[in-house]
């Protein structure tokens, strides 16, 4: 980006509104640029341009920017496109900036004729000497009307993307839960359609994502994104004393520890730090936050509690292979690149359980979500919910969702929601006007073409099925530990949580493989000097205390491992 800005920007610094003007003849652009320098410099920039063309390639550069456009002032007769051409094309990209039009007598007639074409605000006549009397009464009147609107500058990252589209949603919530603030635009609404002609683009491939700086990136992928919004993706090293494997809250209390007991520690993570905990809406039993927390509050503090101690946190570090290389560990990454450490510390947590009903696949993200509360919850204004899922995490969505939607029904396969739920939420669901619950209740089938339009409802004990309407299905039915790539090289149970400490020995027998004089350590896996924490450890509590609990004693074992392997 940048060519024509840089050459015709009078200053690139801070957010000032921008007053434009274009003159093919170079002695009246200058001196239309230096009379308004003159007056507005201190609190706008002045960007000037030679042509119409020039002067379009100009705005769609300061769009992407997020820059705002006060004033454009055009000269009515340029060759190649006159001001009245360039206004008209302007408009469509800055329809809040107020229009100006500089004539020479004789083309009064064509500029009053142009206040109805492009909604005219003013023509100037030249020369316009002395500006004091002639142009800065104008530009001052302008400015003042252009102010009345609200004109904040954009500073985030934004997206544009369709409502319904997976991808679009996908990159949304990578930005949400890693905390990049941005702004969301319909590619079929003109904020939307503006972007996309800026950036150049028809809009056939979305999501379309505008960096800060003004950078596009067209579907992007999550690396893509990770680097051009500025969090790190690569390590300063190749070797460290601990790798963490998992940003949760397992992973980052032990990042935390570890760092903050002066070992070199990188922590890396597949999407976005915060895990489960980062998607819940509100933790209410983590000890300390009496009134309750938002996840994404909570992680975000541990991420910058972990960097702060001096923590390397990668984002978009995909781990798909471990082994032992004598005395290091070796991780490998989705990339095939790879980090060695003395030790690994395993919290990759759990992956949601997938609906199986027909349907759920291909609607996913598309009416059908998993644990996705927080990101969707405005899109669900006034309209009706349905979660499916008895245990606190629906528990706590109804509650969050049931803040914007007309209404919330939480599908509930038991009779009940007492075996399941913790009693605060069940009581905190009661006092919920719009909330219901419907007991004995499956979901045998979801529709949709664009997006999920019916829902297919089974009560279980009569087998009676109910078509409903339906946009909005959050599932919340459990999780299954994200451990699939250790295969053959930790130990694991039958549902595939990773084994450790005590667990390990069985009628006195160590695990097969084990070569070290003495039982592994408590959160010892089967590979010597490769520890887990959190859900994905068999028998886990699946709670964030206790995640963290595992994370820190996973650190003070790795210790005694480095002293003692
Ligand atoms: C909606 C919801 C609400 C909840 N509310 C509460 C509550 O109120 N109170 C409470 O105590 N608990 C709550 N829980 C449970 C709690 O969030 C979890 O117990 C906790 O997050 C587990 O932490 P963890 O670090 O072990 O795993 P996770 O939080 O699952 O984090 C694991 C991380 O590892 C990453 N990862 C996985 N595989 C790889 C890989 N191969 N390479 C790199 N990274 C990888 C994942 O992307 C993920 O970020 C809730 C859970 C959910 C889903």
């Amino acid at each position: 980006m940048g060519g024509i800005l840089d050459a015709v920007t009078q200053s690139l610094a801070g957010l000032r509104p921008v007053l434009l003007t274009v003159d093919d003849d170079p002695s009246i652009s200058r001196a239309v640029a230096r009379d308004l320098r003159r007056r507005y410099g201190e609190h706008h920039r002045i960007v000037r341009a030679e042509s119409g063309e020039h002067a379009l390639e100009a705005l769609r550069e300061l769009i992407l920017r997020g820059d705002q456009v006060a004033v454009l002032l055009a000269d009515y007769r340029m060759p190649g496109m006159t001001g009245i051409e360039f206004l008209e094309q302007a408009m469509d990209l800055y329809p809040a900036a107020r229009r100006v039009l500089l004539t020479a007598y004789a083309d009064t007639g064509a500029a009053i004729d142009a206040i109805n074409v492009v909604d005219l605000d003013h023509y100037l006549l030249k020369p316009w000497d002395p500006p004091e009397e002639k142009l800065y009464p104008v530009v001052d009147a302008l400015l003042d009307a252009w102010r009345t609107a609200d004109h904040t500058p954009v500073t985030e990252t934004r997206v544009v993307g369709h409502r319904w589209s997976a991808r679009s949603h996908e990159v949304r919530d990578f930005l949400a839960r890693n905390q990049i603030a941005y702004r969301w635009y319909l590619a079929d609404e003109p904020d939307g359609r503006r972007l996309l002609d800026a950036a150049g683009t028809d809009g056939l491939r979305l999501p379309v994502v505008v960096a800060p700086g003004g950078e596009t990136l067209i579907e992007p992928s999550d690396a893509e994104l990770a680097e051009r919004v500025g969090l790190s993706t690569v390590p300063s090293a190749d070797f460290y004393d601990v790798v963490v494997i998992g940003g949760g809250p397992a992973g980052l209390g032990a990042a935390v520890y570890a760092a903050s007991e002066g070992l070199r520690t990188v922590l890396v993570e597949r999407t976005a730090t915060g895990g489960q905990a980062g998607q819940s809406s509100r933790i209410e039993n983590y000890l300390g936050f009496p009134d309750g927390v938002s996840g994404s509050q909570l992680t975000d503090r541990a991420r910058r509690q972990a960097t702060r101690f001096g923590a390397e946190v990668l984002t978009t570090r995909h781990a798909v292979g471990l082994e032992a290389n004598g005395s290091a560990r070796s991780v490998r990454f989705a990339d095939g690149s790879e980090l060695h450490a003395h030790a690994v510390i395993l919290a990759t947590g759990v992956t949601y359980r997938q609906l199986g009903a027909p349907g759920c696949g291909e609607l996913t993200s598309r009416g059908v979500f998993y644990g996705s509360a927080l990101t969707e919850a405005a899109n669900c204004a006034n309209e009706d919910v349905y979660i499916v899922g008895g245990a606190n995490s629906a528990g706590q969505a109804a509650v969050h969702f049931a803040q914007h939607a007309r209404s919330v029904t939480l599908l509930v396969r038991g009779p009940s929601l007492e075996a399941s739920m913790s009693h605060y939420l069940i009581q905190q669901i009661a006092t919920l006007p719009n909330v219901s619950v419907r007991p004995c209740t499956e979901v045998v089938a979801a529709h949709g073409t664009e997006h999920l339009d019916k829902l297919e409802l089974r009560h279980i004990p009569s087998g009676a099925v109910e078509t409903i309407d339906a946009s909005w299905l959050f599932v919340f039915i459990g999780a299954s530990p994200h451990t699939g790539w250790l295969d053959g090289v930790v130990a694991r149970d039958d549902a595939g949580f990773v084994l450790s400490g005590p667990d390990l020995v069985v009628d006195g027998r160590r695990p097969p493989g084990w070569t070290l004089d003495r039982d592994p350590y408590h959160l010892e896996t089967s590979l010597p000097g490769v520890f887990v924490a959190g859900d994905a450890r068999a028998d886990s509590m699946k709670r964030v205390a206790s995640a963290v609990g595992d994370g820190a004693m996973a650190v003070a074992l790795v210790h005694r491992y480095l002293e003692k392997p």
